[in-house]
């Protein structure tokens, strides 16, 4: 039998030994709910931000003449990007409001931040800017779980090269250029949490930091731990509504409920909690989908984000990409939730093949990178050609070779 042949056999063994859970949502379920925004609230929230926006525009460019050119700009990104289909909904946690996963916190020096490096990106200015909004450091190769799409399959649970003196180096040449948030993964970083929670303490000031897990080991205490450092948020991956069909998928009895204990532990210490999901060809339905958000918004996150399967990682060689028909509801739906009054108490969608496919893609060294498990750069998680390394000290000249290239797929956004 092949290598290959075996790990088919076990992989279908482990399967047929997973048997479904009871689940009692009662005792996982998240004491509250993070607080949707929508209606004239939020657009007094947004009056408030642009005039604010525009008070610091006037600030950076001086003249009349350019601050009207630079509001015009802005105006014209803004429809480029959504085509005027905006999202009319806010996230409030603890008296503050995200807009997006990756802006930070209105209002939070960070934010401000972001704003003048977005500015920047417009019509260059004289003030200091971030060179990245976001870099996914994934940290570790373990992994107790065998996922059904998983991007580092081919470095999971080998030997590991990524140092705790090197995560310090890492976020410190990352800040050197300016990232505005930085996430760690994996693996399952969680599994660090303790080496999190520290570079989290010394680095906090200068990024938002956030944890993509599994949800295995968000303990409540380490949910706790990790919001007193300083964590922003974390992003659980869930990928079905039924408990059985997402041990499946992610090949581990249990990791459902842990997904969802993660959920509530995030919740409750007020971080922002993002389910992030896979919607595989079989799911791409519309009843599917309008099930899964109630499931979300019944847990009381205030985001959720759609990723499309590719064929990388343990999905390589596999036909998984969505038909056009089921991308094109899965931009219906973004739209609908995100717009319409009768979805106004729903999670926001975070779907980036919606402003991919428009305006092309913002990774690639634009305004994100994904840096593995070895510390190389790649243009993101499923563009797996390593660039160079963060360790070395011609990081930054590789992070603007790599966004010369551009993105195969969309091209880049400017
Ligand atoms: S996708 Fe994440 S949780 Fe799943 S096996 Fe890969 S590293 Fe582990």
């Amino acid at each position: 039998m092949s290598y290959a042949q075996k790990n088919v056999t076990s992989e279908f063994a482990l399967r047929d030994s997973i048997k479904p859970i009871d689940i009692d949502y009662s005792k996982i379920r998240a004491s509250k709910k993070q607080k949707i925004i929508f209606g004239a609230r939020k657009r007094k929230l947004h009056r408030i931000r642009l005039l604010k926006n525009t008070i610091i525009i006037a600030r950076l460019y001086r003249t009349p003449g350019r601050v009207i050119r630079i509001l015009n700009l802005i105006r014209k990104r803004r429809n480029s990007l959504a085509g005027g289909n905006n999202v009319y909904k806010v996230v409030s946690i603890a008296n503050k409001h995200f807009w997006r996963i990756n802006i930070p916190a209105w209002e939070s020096p960070l934010f401000y931040m972001f704003l003048k490096s977005e500015l920047h990106r417009l019509e260059p200015h004289n003030y200091s800017t971030h060179r990245l909004t976001l870099t996914y450091l994934a940290i570790t190769k373990k992994c107790p779980l065998k996922c059904e799409h998983c991007f580092e399959w081919d470095n999971l649970n080998k030997k590991e090269k990524i140092s705790t003196a090197n995560i310090d180096t890492m976020i410190e040449n990352l800040q050197s250029i300016g990232s505005t948030n930085i996430a760690f993964t994996g693996g399952e970083p969680m599994l660090r949490v303790n080496e999190i929670i520290s570079a989290i303490k010394k680095y906090k000031d200068k990024s938002a930091f956030w944890v993509l897990t599994s949800g295995f080991n968000f303990t409540s205490e380490n949910a706790h731990a990790l919001k007193s450092a300083g964590l922003t948020g974390v992003v659980v991956s869930i990928d079905h509504h039924d408990s059985y069909q997402h041990d499946i998928f992610r090949m581990s009895e249990g990791s459902f409920r842990d997904a969802v204990t993660a959920v509530k532990y995030g919740i409750e210490n007020d971080l922002v909690t993002v389910i992030s999901t896979c919607i595989t060809k079989v799911n791409a339905t519309r009843e599917y989908i309008d099930e899964f958000m109630r499931f979300s918004k019944d847990l009381g996150v205030g985001f959720v984000q759609f990723l499309e399967p590719k064929p990388v990682g343990h999905y390589a060689m596999k036909n998984v990409m969505l038909k056009p028909e089921q991308l094109k509801l899965l931009e219906e739906v973004f739209l609908s939730y995100n717009k319409e009054a009768e979805y106004r108490d729903f999670p926001i969608i975070v779907y980036h093949g919606f402003y991919q496919r428009r305006v092309g893609c913002m990774a690639s060294g634009n305004r994100m990178v994904y840096v593995d498990t070895n510390g190389n750069f790649m243009k993101c998680p499923f563009c797996q050609n390593k660039k160079g390394s963060l360790l070395d000290e011609n990081f930054e000249s590789m992070i603007n070779e790599m966004n010369t290239e551009s993105c195969s797929d969309f091209g880049s956004f400017v």
